[in-house]
């Protein structure tokens, strides 16, 4: 499968693949993702094939969990500090041993294309030829042409946006500035640490956050004003977006003495899980009024019931792949924000979903309803061929393509950008050939349209282009 169209027409095919061409060289926008900076900071070598292609994917691992393989045997590590798998080919061959659970998965695909135009490695992964990849990726590993500042010039990665919380010092940023090597690594303000007081350790993050900000987060005013300084401190670090990540998309208007109240209670530990939600809501608002003030574009993503799977949570903590999607409302949730800010042509809100019967039915018709709305990709879950594809099915008619705000990666994989971006690129290359196939679009504005999507939009809509306001 060296070059997949993904169509099954081949008058469509050959239209896909004219128009993939158009694009395939253009830079690739990174405006959210979740690579450490420290990797490029840094700039070390990567470890071992295993520690860097399955140990931190947690589509891979989650998917050997499901079939009894436990997270440790992957190399995992526990929360305990407890054993767990530290040879990299002892856990590439029991990658290899059960790559059949992978077949028709998005995981196969990324990872085989990495291996081809990452690593040069065309040899089929199987259970006989587990060491002849490991090997031959090993090998190049050791090669100074695959240290990550390399590879980040040969990926063509014109802006790669990093996720920290309002408690980082953006050390890594800090360093990765002074010193000169010109490659643009920008960080992203995710406050959810810091807003949600359902989560473990919220007071000493609060605490944690007066004192990197010189503020008295003991109090709500100071709270708020810790909280504008941090964002200048990231907009300074390069940040031209936040991201919050909250369980709905409740949004809530509520007055100042009410919002302190329920500061007051979350710090003394008596909020109600009522509280907290409207906590959450409330500073969604607030966070919208600092961005009309700051220009920082809001992406918000809802929808995940956090470390569902307990057993997991409780031996290797957060984010291996618990997660799961739920329904979500965005009709009514998002009203109170709608109708205070949704008209502000300074405010801009990426609105992404675990949900995509939300897509049709809530997301394309809002989006294509307000000024301050547009879709963010389908990631997550949702950011694999067939549903890059159906997202473009379900949105177009009442969003068109310019409500939407172009492919993000949303990987802590450095390695597998590429091919993600190049994935999203044939996916929209192969719905815009079917419009062309039909006679509903001009091959020439299909191809305006892919060299939108793929670059200047994204551009644009996250203010990569040094728009501030
Ligand atoms: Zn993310």
């Amino acid at each position: 499968m060296p070059d997949p169209t993904f169509a099954t027409d081949p008058r469509q095919a050959q239209i896909a693949r004219e128009l993939h061409a158009g694009v395939r060289d253009l830079p690739l926008l990174c405006p959210h993702g979740h690579v450490d900076p420290g990797l490029l900071a840094d700039d070390r070598p990567f470890p071992d094939p295993a520690r860097l292609l399955i140990v931190p994917d947690h589509y891979v691992t989650r998917m050997l969990l499901s079939q009894g393989i436990p997270p440790s045997r992957l190399g995992v590590p526990r929360r305990d500090g407890g054993e767990v798998e530290t040879d990299g080919r002892t856990i590439w061959r029991l990658l290899a041993d059960n790559w059949h659970l992978f077949r028709g998965t998005p995981s196969r695909l990324w990872l085989e294309q990495t291996f081809r135009t990452v690593f040069g490695v065309e040899t089929r992964l199987g259970p006989a030829t587990a060491d002849d990849v490991y090997d031959a990726i090993a090998a190049r590993l050791a090669e100074p042409g695959f240290r990550p500042r390399a590879l980040f010039e040969k990926f063509g990665i014109e802006v790669l946006a990093t996720t920290e919380s309002p408690t980082d010092d953006l050390a890594q940023h800090a360093k990765l500035a002074a010193d000169g090597w010109g490659g643009r690594v920008i960080s992203t303000f995710r406050p959810d640490n810091v807003v949600d007081m359902e989560r473990e350790g919220w007071a000493e993050e609060i605490a944690k956050l007066g004192e990197i900000s010189h503020e008295d987060t003991g109090v709500y005013s100071g709270y708020l004003s810790a909280l504008r300084r941090r964002r200048e401190a990231f907009i300074k670090a390069g940040a031209t977006s936040s991201d919050h990540g909250h369980p709905t998309a409740t949004t809530a208007l509520i007055d100042e003495k009410t919002a302190a109240d329920l500061y007051d209670r979350g710090l003394r530990g008596t909020a109600t899980a009522a509280d907290a939600e409207t906590f959450r809501g409330h500073m969604l608002l607030e966070f919208a009024r600092m961005s009309i003030d700051d220009g920082l574009v809001m992406q918000l993503h809802p929808g995940a019931v956090r470390d569902h799977n307990r057993a997991l949570y409780a031996a290797h903590g957060r984010d291996v792949g618990g997660d799961i999607p739920q329904a979500t409302d965005y009709v009514h949730a998002l009203r109170p924000l709608l109708d205070a800010y949704g008209m502000e042509p300074h405010l801009r809100v990426v609105l992404y979903t675990l949900d995509e019967h939300a897509f049709s039915r809530e997301l394309a018709p809002l989006a294509g309803g307000y000024p301050a709305l547009f879709l963010g990709a389908p990631w997550w879950f949702l950011d694999t061929p067939d549903a890059m594809r159906r997202f473009r099915e379900a949105v177009t008619d009442a969003a068109g393509f310019y409500n939407t705000a172009g492919f993000v990666d949303d990987t802590r994989a450095f390695c597998s950008i590429p091919v993600r971006h190049d994935v999203a690129r044939r996916s929209d290359a192969a719905f815009l050939a079917s419009l062309v196939a039909q006679d509903r679009l001009p091959l020439d504005e299909a191809a305006e349209t892919m060299a939108d999507l793929a670059y200047h939009l994204p551009k644009k809509i996250f203010k990569l282009d040094g728009t501030r306001t």
